[in-house]
C-alpha cells in the first residue's frame, strides 16, 4: 500500500474502495495532486480592495480555504488562495487558481459547473456495479465542452465520498468570492 495514501484515507476507506482503485488513484497522487500539494500555485493574498476576499470552511475534515479574488471588465485578472488543510483541499485549490485565473467570470462560472457536476456522484457514475472505475477515462474529458484538463485528476476522489467536500471547498470559495465581486 503506498504510504502517501495511508497518510491520506483511514485504514476503513481503504478497505471499503479496495486496492484496484487505489492503485490507479496513485498514480494520479504521484503525477497532479501531490505536485500541486507540494507547489501551489497563486498563493498568497491579494489587497482588498480591489481585489474580493471569501473564507470557505470544511468541518469535516478541517480544512479552510481564503480566495482572494480581482475582476475587472468580467476578467478575472487575478487569484490568490491561501488556507490550510489536507492534500486533496489544497491541491485542488491550486488547480482551481490556475484554471481560472485570466479566464472570464462566464468561463470560470462554466468551470465550476462542469467541476461540481464530476465530483457529483450523478457526474461520476457511482452506485453502480462497482466496475465503473473510470481508469481508463480519457485526460481531455469535457462535461458540457468544458475542458477539465488536470481537474480531471480529482474525479477519483468522488469513490471517497467523505472526501468530495475537500474537492470542492476552493470551488465554492471561488463561487461566494465571485458574488462578492458583483454586489
Ligand atoms: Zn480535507
Amino acid at each position: 500500500m503506498p504510504s502517501v495514501l495511508r497518510a491520506i484515507f483511514s485504514p476503513h476507506e481503504l478497505a471499503v474502495y479496495g486496492s484496484k482503485f487505489v492503485a490507479g488513484l496513485e498514480d494520479l497522487y504521484r503525477e497532479i495532486i501531490l505536485d500541486h500539494y507540494r507547489n501551489p500555485r497563486n498563493r498568497g493574498e491579494l489587497e482588498v480592495p480591489p481585489a474580493v476576499q471569501a473564507v470557505g470552511f470544511n468541518p469535516l475534515c478541517g480544512d479552510e480555504i481564503v480566495v482572494y479574488l480581482e475582476v475587472r471588465d468580467g476578467v478575472i485578472v487575478d487569484l490568490s488562495t491561501g488556507g490550510q488543510g489536507c492534500s486533496i483541499s489544497q491541491s485542488s485549490a491550486s488547480m482551481m487558481s490556475t484554471a481560472v485565473k485570466g479566464r472570464t467570470v462566464l468561463e470560470a462560472r462554466r468551470l465550476v459547473r462542469a467541476f461540481k457536476h464530476m465530483m457529483s456522484i450523478h457526474g461520476s457514475g457511482i452506485g453502480g456495479s462497482g466496475d465503473d472505475l473510470d481508469e481508463d477515462e480519457p485526460a481531455d474529458d469535457s462535461q458540457n465542452g468544458v475542458k477539465l484538463g488536470d481537474l480531471e485528476a480529482l474525479r477519483g476522489v468522488v469513490k471517497f465520498p467523505v472526501r468530495i467536500k475537500c474537492a470542492t471547498l476552493s470551488w465554492n470559495t471561488l463561487v461566494d468570492a465571485l458574488e462578492q465581486a458583483f454586489d
